[in-house]
């Protein structure tokens, strides 16, 4: 199914992105490095905001839920025996007039023919499998027994440590392990900007579970990851559920769903939701020779769990949340005067930064002092921001352009000057609908916390 794209929109954000400090090019300076990015001042803040509200309502909300960080460099023999050494490939073609490398299901197709979806041609290679994941070697020597791969996803560090953890943890089934951490994929086409990267971070829970119960907790957990987007300011009509198909679904999983995102380059995945059944424990019980077994104390019956594992990219979330986020609307400028105000509406919750506090004005000592304290009240509970510089209505827009979703200003009343019943008190500005309320400084930290939770 094609969904509507917009370029134009694209460039927009990409180009604000660089400009307000979200994203930029890895290594810039040197021309960059093809499908590798970093996270600006705002972009590490937003991406935090993303992972720990993901922790927060995977493993701290929840009883049956772990955490775990894993090494991002394992034995060679956990790629072996999860079968990405042998399989972990994209069937490529090479066209031979144009020399570009493709995926083979990118090809064209003619009347029956395939085609260089770049220039054209006929004359392409069959195709061969091109192994998506890092090499490298541990150690000093580089020779065959020293190496290994930068991890292309964090599930297997999960199922090689699920005894220890089964263990320590002292959980009975249904219980799952989750990490969020880097993975890198010698992707052949990085594109999108941040969508297809060649080093990424992904959010993963395993949910261990009884056969019986694998295809209930694949619908279940489909449904939750739903509800996550949601609470993150991702409506749930810009999502779709793709049944993943008997041909495309990996041979071992009963049931597989892709969140998908309508981004403005078209509908993409966000997610995965996979009941890889037993498969994963199971390979790697034979390959190291050490038990990967439940023992259910009740009917003392052991055996392999089976898993189901919703597997979402930090990244790929992040550029939804800024496509989502990105909108321009009117409002007046300095003399009432209408003009394009550019904001990005995110959610209070995954905001980079949640409340600015500006003095009226920068000569005011006693303004600047106020605003001085409030910052120092808020700190404690919220990322925020202090802004002196500039007519308030430039202030706003600024602050509007980053996503803040709160304003807080100090002005004379604040100081009791004009009418003593608003001493102690500020104008609180939403983002949104540009309303101003006033608030007692007292109550500012308990509103806004209530406004960001
Ligand atoms: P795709 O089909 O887009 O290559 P995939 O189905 O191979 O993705 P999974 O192996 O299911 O992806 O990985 C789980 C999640 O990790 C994806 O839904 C996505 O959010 C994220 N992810 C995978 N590859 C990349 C990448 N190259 N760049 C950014 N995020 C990625």
């Amino acid at each position: 199914m094609t969904t509507p794209t917009d370029a134009q929109r694209m460039e927009k954000i990409v180009s604000l992105c660089k400009r307000r400090g979200f994203i930029f090019q890895s290594s810039e300076i040197y021309g960059g490095l093809n499908g590798l990015w970093d996270y600006g001042p705002l972009g590490v803040e937003l991406k935090r905001n993303l992972k720990n509200y993901w922790w927060r309502v995977m493993v701290h909300e929840r009883d049956d839920v772990v955490g775990m960080d894993g090494s991002i460099l394992m034995n060679r023999a956990v790629w072996k025996a999860s079968g990405h050494e042998d399989t972990f490939s994209d069937p490529m073609v090479d066209c031979r007039v144009c020399k570009a490398r493709l995926r083979a299901d990118q090809m064209i197709e003619k009347k029956g023919v395939r085609q260089c979806p770049n220039c054209g041609s006929k004359d392409l290679t069959e195709s061969r499998p091109f192994n998506l994941m890092f090499k490298t070697y541990v150690g000093a020597t580089e020779d065959e027994s020293s190496i290994t791969y930068l991890r292309p996803e964090t599930a297997q560090s999960i199922f090689v440590q699920f005894k220890n953890v089964l263990e320590v943890s002292r959980k009975k089934l249904p219980f799952g392990i989750a990490q969020i951490g880097k993975a890198f994929r010698n992707e052949i086409n990085p594109r999108n900007f941040t969508f297809r990267s060649r080093e990424f971070e992904q959010m993963e829970l395993e949910y261990f579970c009884r056969a019986e119960e694998g295809m209930r907790l694949l619908e279940y957990w489909k449904e939750q990851r739903l509800k996550f987007y949601e609470n993150i300011g991702i409506p749930r009509d810009t999502l779709h559920v793709k049944t993943v198909s008997d041909e495309e679904r990996a041979f071992y999983s009963t049931g597989t769903y892709d969140i998908e995102y309508d981004f403005p380059f078209g509908r993409q995945e966000l997610e995965g939701v996979a009941y890889r059944t037993d498969y994963d424990l199971s390979q790697h019980q034979k390959a190291s020779g050490k038990s990967l077994e439940y023992f259910d104390e009740e009917t003392k019956q052991r055996f392999i769990p089976h898993v189901v594992e919703p597997s979402a990219g930090v990244d790929r979330t992040v550029l939804a949340l800024i496509c989502e986020a990105y909108s321009e609307d009117e409002a007046p400028d300095e003399k009432g005067k209408m003009e394009t105000r550019l904001v990005l509406r995110f959610h209070p919750r995954i905001a980079p930064i949640k409340c600015a506090v500006f003095p009226l004005l920068k000569n005011k000592e006693q303004l600047v002092a106020k605003a001085k304290e409030i910052i120092d009240l808020l700190r404690p509970h919220m990322n925020v921001f202090y802004d002196e510089s500039g007519a308030i209505g430039r202030r706003y827009r600024r602050q509007d352009e980053i996503g803040t979703p709160f304003g807080a200003t100090v002005d004379f009343e604040t100081l009791g000057e004009k009418d003593a019943s608003l001493r102690d008190t500020v104008t609180l500005r939403d983002r949104d609908s540009m309303k101003q309320e006033r608030v007692a400084i007292q109550d500012l930290a308990a509103i806004l916390r209530a406004r960001i939770a």
